[in-house]
């Protein structure tokens, strides 16, 4: 049960993980707790310039949007992703909810 639950929803390959830039850098890509708004913007475009130089930006991009990642993944911070119309999710209850709706979706499309 636990397992499904940080499952990614949507299955995609990984591999390009292995190619990012941000390797080792997880401080700038991730916010810490009680971080002040401005000490987030200067985190995040630190971030944004090691994103625009790295060869996985497309599918880091796509990875964090289509399982509601948190955090800053491929030129993106959460509240972009939530503009875009990909609002990240809370860790436990809002991935469930979203990997129910497209399980209740794919069903609806198959019958
Ligand atoms: S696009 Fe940014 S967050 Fe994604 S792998 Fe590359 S450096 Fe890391």
């Amino acid at each position: 049960m636990l397992d499904s639950m940080y499952a990614p929803l949507v299955e995609m390959s990984t591999e390009w993980m292995g190619d990012g830039a941000c390797s080792g850098k997880s401080d700038l890509f991730f916010a810490p707790f009680a971080e002040r708004p401005e000490a987030r913007v200067r985190r995040e475009n630190q971030a944004r310039t090691i994103c625009e130089e790295c060869s996985a930006l497309g599918q880091c991009r796509t990875w964090a949007r289509e399982n509601r990642e948190l955090g800053f993944w491929g030129g993106e911070s959460e509240a972009e992703r939530a503009a875009a119309g990909f609002a990240p999710t809370t860790p436990i209850i809002g991935r469930r909810r979203v990997a129910e709706e497209r399980a209740a979706k794919a069903l609806a499309k198959a019958v």
